[in-house]
């Protein structure tokens, strides 16, 4: 058995670093796969992050992901920049296998892929996050005080991050394919009941403008095609997330969304041994404090389980 560890985390966000920091510090030696092209997790794609306690006056997303490897890795952790393949959870030892075929095995798995919001897939979409382009309103609104933004999708997300920007926007629009919302009754209520927000309906984003800041967009009217220009120096898309569970489908159980599930509020999942945090597991609140506080439950949950065993 000497070759098996003790723990392996899979994801490297706030939930997978703050998994290993709290299983290093146990003695657990934890091995972290990282992620081959995303170490670090969604926070490397932003720049200003001024809602994660500690730091006040802010901090850049990379350089809070860098602080938090490095606290990990000075205790023990050992971080793997590579990305897992394939998994067996379901026997008392679990396998992992890299992307070069090596299998590793451990006693405990603790699973922090977090989930990849979905893109418009425009060219200037990637170069414009942070600067004018986001997708989390809670993190982002506050930077657009007294700004024009726009909202692109008709769903319950992009109702509530409408309705909470109209508090700092000068105006809020919303954009939306279709001539209906997909978005509850009473969220569709309140943004018609707002006088900061409006709508251009049956429209798509043809154009994400601006050059070291966004400045507006070009749309696209789905059924005439016209196009048309919207000033906007705020951006949020709101079309959904997709939670990166592909490698755990038939093992763990997943909810209807494709999320996670756990035995909450611990990070158990349905396979004893086998934990899950973050916005693998978390549709509510997506926060970066979120994720780091399921990692660190998952962690502690994990070392509960490994001193039962022992
Ligand atoms: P993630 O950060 O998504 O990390 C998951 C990691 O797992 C990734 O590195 C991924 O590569 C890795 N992974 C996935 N699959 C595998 C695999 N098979 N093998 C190995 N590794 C794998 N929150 C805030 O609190 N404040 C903010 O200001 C803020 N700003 C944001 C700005 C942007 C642009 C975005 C996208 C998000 C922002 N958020 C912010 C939200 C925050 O980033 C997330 O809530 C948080 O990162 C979730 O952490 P996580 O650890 O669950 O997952």
């Amino acid at each position: 058995m000497s070759d098996v560890r003790n723990v392996i985390i899979i994801g490297s966000g706030p939930a997978g670093y703050t998994a290993a920091l709290y299983t290093a510090r146990a003695s657990l030696k934890p091995l972290v796969f990282e992620g081959a092209v995303t170490a670090g997790g969604a926070l490397m794609n932003t720049t200003d992050v001024e809602n994660f306690p500690g730091f006040q006056d802010g901090i850049m997303g990379p350089e809070l992901m860098d602080n938090m490897r490095g606290q990990a890795e000075r205790f023990g952790a050992e971080l793997v920049p590579d990305d897992v393949v394939a998994v067996d959870l379901t026997g008392e030892i679990k396998t992992v296998t890299d992307t070069a075929g090596t299998v590793h095995k451990a006693k405990a798995v603790i699973v922090t892929t977090g989930s990849q919001h979905r893109k418009l897939g425009l060219p200037n979409e990637d170069a414009l996050s942070g600067r004018g382009v986001s997708w989390c309103a809670t993190c982002d609104g506050f930077f657009f005080k007294d700004q024009d933004i726009a909202v692109i999708g008709g769903g319950d997300t992009a109702m509530e991050e409408a309705t909470f920007l109209s508090r700092f926007a000068k105006s809020v629009t919303i954009v939306h394919r279709r001539d209906t919302l997909r978005a509850s009754k009473a969220m569709q209520e309140r943004a018609f009941a707002d006088p900061k927000i409006s709508f251009v309906w049956d429209s798509e984003v043809a154009e994400i403008l601006g050059d070291q800041k966004l400045s507006g967009l070009k749309l696209r009217n789905v059924k005439t095609g016209e196009l048309s220009d919207l000033a906007a120096t705020g951006l949020f898309i709101a079309i959904g997330h997709d939670p990166r569970t592909e490698l755990f489908k038939g093992q763990l159980k997943l909810d209807e969304e494709g999320y996670l599930m756990v035995d909450a509020p611990s990070t158990r999942t349905n396979i004893t041994g086998v934990f899950a945090a973050g916005d693998v597991v978390d549709h509510t609140y997506r926060q970066a404090i979120t994720a780091a506080g399921t990692g660190c439950s998952a962690a502690l949950d994990a070392e509960r389980f490994l001193a039962a065993l022992a």
